[in-house]
């Protein structure tokens, strides 16, 4: 994430490949995976609407693989899914399976190289790998694989798991145990989909921190083999209309070929800890979790924060989209009528233009515009689903205030974000993170609000309906679920940190 005064920094670490509008101050989501396994239909084009889906999921770089009689063809560059793909390139990846990615770095900088799928060659075939999530041990993998003279094109945690499954392919495995084998040395937290020349692999970590679910494409004769789907999230399958079969359990290897789908496991079971952050914020609120949609999980944590963090005022309004759905709840728990009091910019992405100093001093209007009508003369309530460096919190009050609010309370539909991610998800190191440096009434003073409130911990929890040891809530707890190895914790840990120097 790149704080909104460096544009310098960010240029020099995005390549040229600059946000006008700034970081949204939120946690950058790590990557969609898709792969589609469908003889006879046009396999790319079912990955480009799968990846259309999941664009929210990373918006730098996006790339496609098909596979067709052992030969791979490949696309990815920086860029969204609409501007890297056409119809001409996608014309050219034939074949019957497609493996899909669309990419924001967690590990490896963000250059077209380091795209994905990630492809590396083995005795049986080329195969293609896309990973949603990041290792912990990555450079002990790296270094592994590289004493074998392996030739890495990216610095990758994705072409690390890459090398090591050819090289279990390479001694003399076949596909499955090859990939068993790979998975086995993985630490961390890996969603993955793979092509290979005989069929799709997909997996998730033991602890399933990250989504991956099946789908299947209908079939138009019921002689038809099936045709199946993995994706991020359901929204990838409801783009092209395939139905929802289930998720991959933590732990699972499904292997997807003519004969259908085999499922085996490679870990022993263990506590399932799928990222809450996907419950509250990262996922689509279309995409369905443990049978429901997150807008439904959403609306609930908003109604528990209103019950936690009653409030006098004339009315409640959401940092569009993410907050939308809590500010909705908090509205109907509260009984203070919801509006929409912040117009969101849809259509500006990123781009190569470089805003102007006007521009920049306009800061968040350019992505959020009060509505004056709405906000003159009220007491608001603005609901978020998140902070997390409080930089985009203390502009938008301040378009709030300049609006005309009166009164401006701030309530968050989580707790504070307390510590880093190291599971795929950048929310950046905990000396950047402000609720970790702050108590509420400083970062309260800082932004600029008359109050702010977050959700509970248990609130938040409680609120999924599920067993609540279910989920990894390391980011507002500092208790990780998959030991993080000491150096890689003391890049990120202002304590850590603290503590060794
Ligand atoms: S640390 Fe936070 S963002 Fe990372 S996986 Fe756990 S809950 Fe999600």
């Amino acid at each position: 994430m790149m704080p909104d005064d460096t544009l310098s920094d960010s240029l020099e670490q995005f390549d040229g490949w600059v946000d006008p509008l700034m970081s949204a101050d939120k946690p950058e989501e790590a990557c969609g995976v898709f792969g589609v396994y469908a003889p006879g239909e046009q396999v790319a084009n079912l990955a480009y609407f799968g990846l259309y889906a999941l664009q929210h999921r990373g918006q730098e770089s996006a790339g496609i693989a098909t596979f067709e009689d052992g030969t791979v063809h490949l696309h990815k560059e920086m860029g969204l899914v609409s501007q890297v793909f056409n119809e001409t390139i996608l014309s050219e990846l034939t074949g019957n399976l497609a493996i899909g990615h669309t990419r924001y770095s967690t590990t490896g900088s963000s250059r077209a190289v380091n795209a994905q799928p990630a492809v590396v060659p083995t005795r049986l075939g080329k195969i293609a790998l896309a990973h949603n999530g990041n290792l912990v041990n990555t450079q002990t993998l790296r270094e592994e694989l590289l004493e074998q003279n392996h030739n890495f094109l990216t610095t990758t945690d994705s072409e690390a798991i890459a090398w090591a499954i050819a090289e279990a392919v390479n001694a003399g495995s076949p596909w499955v145990e090859a990939a068993t084998h790979a998975f086995k040395r993985c630490q961390g937290a890996f969603s993955l989909v793979i092509g290979t020349p005989d069929g799709m692999i997909g997996t998730r970590d033991p602890n399933g921190i990250r989504p991956l679910v099946i789908g299947t494409l209908p079939q138009e004769s019921p002689d038809d083999a099936p045709r199946y789907v993995l994706a991020s999230e359901t929204c990838g399958l409801d783009i092209i209309g395939a139905d929802y079969l289930r998720e991959v359990a933590p732990g699972e290897l499904v292997w997807i070929t003519d004969a259908g789908l085999a499922s085996s496991r490679w870990a022993e079971q263990s506590q399932r800890k799928l990222c809450i952050f996907e419950m509250i914020y990262f996922a689509r609120p279309d995409s369905v979790v443990h049978d429901e949609s997150l807008y439904s999980y959403r609306l609930r944590i908003g109604r528990q924060l209103a019950i936690e963090s009653a409030i006098d005022a004339d009315i409640v309004i959401a940092v569009p989209d993410s907050g939308v759905p809590a500010a909705i709840g908090f509205s109907q728990a509260s009984g203070i009528p919801y509006a929409e009091g912040l117009i969101k910019n849809r259509y500006v992405g990123r781009t190569f233009i470089q805003p102007t100093q006007i521009m920049r001093d306009a800061g968040i209007k350019m992505k959020l515009n009060p509505l004056k009508d709405v906000l003159a003369g009220k007491r608001v309530v603005i609901v978020d689903d998140s902070i997390v460096r409080g930089t985009t919190s203390r502009k938008i009050v301040k378009a709030l205030r300049d609006a005309g609010a009166i009164e401006v309370h701030m309530r968050i539909s989580s707790p504070p974000v307390t510590h880093p991610c190291f599971y795929g998800i950048d929310t950046d190191s905990q000396d950047h993170l402000i609720a970790a440096t702050k108590p509420v009434a400083e970062i309260a003073q800082q932004i600029g609000v008359d109050s702010l409130q977050y959700l509970s911990l248990e609130g938040m929890l409680t609120a999924t309906r599920e067993d609540t040891n279910e989920f990894c809530s390391a980011c507002f707890t500092g208790d990780y679920p998959i030991a993080v190895p000491a150096p890689l914790k003391r890049s990120k840990l202002m304590l850590e940190k603290a503590a060794t120097s």
